[in-house]
């Protein structure tokens, strides 16, 4: 059976992403967009940390959490674009690893919860050299964010 991936299943502007763009710009990050210079056009990226961040739908990366369901009808179609979009996500990550960049994940589902977001975030922060610009921290804190 022939089935062709939609070129366009990674949508731009996303809930998820707006979200993150808002917490970043709240700590005075700066960041660009859907850089089309890189490997998979990475939703966020700062250049001068070398970090890029991909912000994945759930479903259409299979994150494997509640959202990740595969639709019963067509089981198999479903599971070939799974598959692909899988692929292509590694082959991305692969090529930006080789150009020097850092890959973060980022899923929906994380972000959609304040709590995890900001755990994410920190971590971030700390791997840039930033977490003082986000409050005070302890030092069993930093330890865990150096994980
Ligand atoms: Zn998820």
């Amino acid at each position: 059976m022939k089935f062709n991936l939609p070129k366009k299943h990674k949508s731009k502007n996303t809930n998820p992403e707006l979200k993150v763009r808002a917490h970043l710009r709240y700590n005075k990050v700066s960041y660009r967009i859907h850089c089309k210079a890189l490997p998979g056009t990475p939703d966020i990226v700062m250049p001068r940390y070398k970090i890029a961040i991909n912000i994945n739908g759930c479903f259409w990366h299979q994150h494997g959490c509640t959202n990740t369901k595969v639709p019963n009808k067509q089981r198999e179609i479903w599971e070939c674009k799974f598959d692909k979009v899988k692929s292509r996500d590694a082959e991305n990550r692969l090529k930006l690893e080789n150009l020097g960049w850092h890959v973060i994940d980022l899923w929906e589902c994380s972000i959609m919860n304040e709590n995890v977001l900001n755990e994410i975030l920190k971590k971030l922060y700390f791997r840039m050299g930033i977490l003082e610009w986000y409050g005070k921290i302890t030092d069993a804190e930093k330890i865990n964010y150096a994980a």
